[in-house]
Formats: structure tokens, C-alpha cells, sequence
């Protein structure tokens, strides 16, 4: 059965990692998508090469989330190419581990202006374009969003805001039809945590120590919640965040 057909969904950050996880799970239970990217276009156009051989419709979009024009345009696209828009996953997201007191006033504008801002801005968008029957908004936020970490502390106050403008958003939307949920990923193998050097053999051992199912996730563990999310099995469920993460807290 696939539970999306017909339905249109916009991921954020879709060129890479868990974004493009979720592009493709969400195209493989029958929707159309929207990859959105920042800066890699080779990235998502492999997402949208993978997508093709799988014969789901599907188009790349650059738009930076933390501008309101590029935001605008990505919304604007996305109604000329499919007419329509159902699901919103704002998994765009930017992190940096360092001490608490390395904390510079650009990486502050630059955290909060991805993870906080870029989710504001394009439901606002989505707001517009959501038919009669509502939409399903799925954010990302982490397990740092509820248990801040030691040398992260800028990233999991991003993501504590991101869980709050979860549960606020579903209050203020619901009578409108449009569910809002977050997804905590825990530690999950990506090219961004790769890319911060967050995949060492000793933070991989470490993180397997915290995690009780015993290894790493990955984007397929975090798509399958989702499309759990984006689909009407969870047409209950509204201001949530779900951890999906072996069981790491
Ligand atoms: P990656 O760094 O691998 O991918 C990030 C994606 O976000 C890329 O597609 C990137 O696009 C895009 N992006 C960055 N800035 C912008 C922007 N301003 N506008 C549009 N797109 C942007 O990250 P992950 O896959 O690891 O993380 C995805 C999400 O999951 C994030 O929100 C992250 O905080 C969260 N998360 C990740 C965990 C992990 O262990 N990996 C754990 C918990 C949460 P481009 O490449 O074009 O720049």
C-alpha cells in the first residue's frame, strides 16, 4: 500500500543525509517531492537521478530556508510544478560543537537563522498552500533539543526552540487541519556529522555506549517515522516530537 499518492511534500535540505533519507522514503510511499538544497547541487541532483529510476515525480529547488525571498520562490515553485502541497518536512539544520565560551555572534545568527527561523518562514509559506484538508508539518529537532550537551549548547537551544514552536504551532493550526510533529533523531551517520569529524572511531564507540540498540542510525531509520508522520496513520497525533534514536536519550 502506498500510503502517500498523490500527495506533495516539500523536505528541506534534502541534498544530503538525513534530508535526502527522507526525500526518497517519502517518494517510495507514493508522493511527489521537492528537494530543496542550499549550496550542493550535485547532491541533490544525484537525489533526484535516484528518484527518477524509482519513477517518482520530483524537482530540485535552490533556495536558501533562512531568506524570506528564497523561501517564497521555493513555495512558488513547488505550486507551479505539482499545484498542490500536503506535507512540509523542515529538516534543514546546521550544527557546530565547540566550548560554551568559542560561542561567536555569527555562528548564533547562523544556527538560529537555519534551524529556528528557516522552519518559521516556510510554514509560514506552507500555511498558504495547504488545501481544505490541512497538512502534516514534520520538523527536525534532536535529543539535544530536550537534554542540552556539554560543548552544543547553541545547537540544543536551536533545537529546544524548535520542539517549542512544535507544540505551540499544533494548538495554534489544529482547528485549521494541519498537524505539526518533530522527529529527535539521535546519533545518526550523515555527511554533516562526517563533515564536523563527529564520526571518529572513539565517537562512534562512545555513541553506540549511549545508544541500547547498539549501533549508529541512519537517514532510513529516521525516514520511516516521517512517512509514519506525513501519512494519515498518524492523523491523531499533533505536538509531538518522537525520538528515534535505539533508545538514546
Ligand atoms: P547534513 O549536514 O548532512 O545535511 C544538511 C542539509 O541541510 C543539507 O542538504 C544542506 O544543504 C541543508 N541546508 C543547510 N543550510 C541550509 C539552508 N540555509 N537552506 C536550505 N538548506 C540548508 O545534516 P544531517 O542530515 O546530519 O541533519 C539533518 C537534520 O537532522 C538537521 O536539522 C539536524 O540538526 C538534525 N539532526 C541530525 C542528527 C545527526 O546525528 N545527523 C541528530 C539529530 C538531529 P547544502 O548541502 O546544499 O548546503
Amino acid at each position: 500500500m502506498n500510503l502517500l499518492t498523490g500527495k506533495v511534500a516539500i523536505v528541506t535540505g534534502a541534498s544530503k543525509g538525513i534530508g535526502a533519507g527522507i526525500a526518497k522514503a517519502l517518494a517510495a510511499a507514493g508522493a511527489s517531492v521537492v528537494v530543496n538544497y542550499a549550496s550542493s547541487r550535485a547532491g541533490a541532483e544525484r537525489v533526484l537521478a535516484e528518484l527518477a529510476v524509482a519513477d517518482c515525480k520530483a524537482i530540485a529547488v535552490q533556495a536558501s530556508v533562512s531568506d524570506p525571498k528564497d523561501v517564497e520562490r521555493l513555495f512558488a515553485e513547488t505550486k507551479a510544478a505539482f499545484g498542490r502541497l500536503d506535507i512540509l518536512v523542515n529538516n534543514a539544520g546546521v550544527f557546530r560543537f565547540e566550548p560554551f565560551e568559542d560561542i561567536s555572534v555569527d555562528e548564533f545568527h547562523r544556527e538560529f537563522s537555519t534551524n529556528v527561523l528557516g522552519p518559521i518562514l516556510t510554514l509560514q509559506e506552507a500555511i498558504k498552500q495547504f488545501g481544505f484538508e490541512g497538512g502534516s508539518v514534520i520538523n527536525l529537532s534532536s535529543l539535544a533539543g530536550s537534554h542540552s550537551l556539554p560543548n552544543g549548547i547553541l545547537y540544543s537551544a536551536t533545537k529546544a526552540a524548535v520542539e517549542s514552536l512544535t507544540q505551540g504551532l499544533s494548538a495554534e493550526l489544529g482547528a485549521r487541519g494541519i498537524r505539526v510533529n518533530a522527529i529527535a533523531p539521535g546519533y545518526t551517520r550523515s555527511e554533516g556529522t562526517e563533515a564536523e569529524g563527529l564520526l571518529g572511531e572513539e565517537n562512534i564507540k562512545h555513541y553506540i555506549s549511549l545508544t541500547p540498540l547498539g549501533r549508529l542510525g541512519e537517514p532510513e531509520d529516521i525516514a520511516a517515522a516521517a512517512v509514519f508522520l506525513a501519512s494519515d496513520a498518524s492523523a491523531w497525533i499533533t505536538g509531538e516530537t518522537i525520538r528515534v534514536g535505539g533508545g538514546a536519550r
